[in-house]
């Protein structure tokens, strides 16, 4: 198929290459032009200067870029793919962005005749390399039907969650499974330590338990022994974690846990972890 990706990023950049590996003619556009050229050079087809210029014959549109804002930029804003696209075409989202502006581009891409799914994506950067992501969709069937057999180049599971939004909705809650864990990892690893227990030992023991978890077995390692550059930034989560107190206020349901940890990746913001991988919460209880 001719598909067109915008935004070669950590994420996006790897789930081009998988589409191009898959066969499909790629065109690429991202917004810092070299890291197109090397994405071309690298894995051919061609990339574009600008998002319209980049869609204009695709098939599918996929995008992963960072936050609403920049969503909107590279769909709705000047030289943005929506106005190009060719009628009947399908836009694909795997941004994690607001059920709110996902829901706006829907709507946007119903007057223009195109398709759309919202399809936030969980399982990282190794995920996206080794084309093993988890994709929770919001769509309609049709859409969907569409969109998944192109996914299915990079993904471990994909799921149909229900309408436009409910991919995003899914990953909020993905997002809050994940603080709490995480937080609640940070507490035990900084009390064993505490306690004089032989924290690898720990670890290797109660992970055959009902205290094992994808944190556990992927982050407790180096959360013990204070790596933290690499993974999930930061960054990122608080700004998921945002979009889930919204929505969560929006819906008159209560967050403590949520909210409190998103107190707490903002201490280790202060502390200059941003860029860091989300396991860093440890280091408010190690200082
Ligand atoms: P990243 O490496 O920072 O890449 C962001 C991409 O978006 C870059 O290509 C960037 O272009 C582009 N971009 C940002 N703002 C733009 C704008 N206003 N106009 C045009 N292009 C813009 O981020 P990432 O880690 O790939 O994450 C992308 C999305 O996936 C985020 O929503 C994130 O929450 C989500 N996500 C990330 C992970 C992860 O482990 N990293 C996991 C799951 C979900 P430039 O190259 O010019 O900066």
């Amino acid at each position: 198929m001719r598909i067109s990706f915008l935004g070669l990023g950590i994420m996006g950049g790897p789930m081009a290459r998988h589409l191009a590996a898959a066969g499909h003619a790629v065109t690429v556009f991202n917004r810092t032009p070299a890291k197109a050229a090397a994405w071309v050079a690298a894995h051919g087809g061609q990339s574009a200067p600008t998002p319209a210029q980049a869609v204009h014959d695709a098939e599918i549109v996929l995008a992963c870029v960072g936050a609403d804002a920049d969503l909107r930029a590279v769909t709705l804003g000047p030289d943005g793919a929506f106005d190009a696209m060719a009628h009947g075409a399908l836009f694909i989202d795997h941004t994690t962005v607001s059920a709110e502006i996902a829901r706006e581009l829907a709507t946007e891409a119903d007057k223009r005749g195109l398709l759309s799914v919202d399809a936030p994506v969980s399982g990282g950067q190794a995920g996206a390399e080794n084309g093993q992501l988890t994709i929770m969709c919001g769509g309609t069937t049709e859409a969907f039907a569409v969109a998944e057999p192109v996914m299915a180049a990079y993904a471990r599971r994909i799921g149909h969650m229900g309408p436009t939004g409910s991919g995003q909705l899914t990953k909020m809650v993905n997002q809050l499974c994940i603080a709490g864990v995480l937080q609640g990892l940070a507490e035990a690893l900084s009390f064993g330590k505490a306690a004089g227990l032989d924290l690898g030992q720990v670890v290797d023991v109660i992970s055959k338990g009902a205290a094992q978890s994808w944190q556990m077995d992927n982050r407790a390692a180096t959360m013990a022994k204070g790596e933290f550059d690499f993974g999930f930034a930061v960054d990122w989560m608080r700004k998921d974690l945002g979009l889930t107190l919204d929505e969560a206020r929006r819906l008159g349901v209560s967050l403590p846990l949520g909210a409190l940890v998103d107190q707490f990746y903002a201490d280790v913001q202060a502390m200059g972890g941003g860029r860091q991988d989300t396991s860093s919460l440890i280091r408010r209880l190690t200082r």
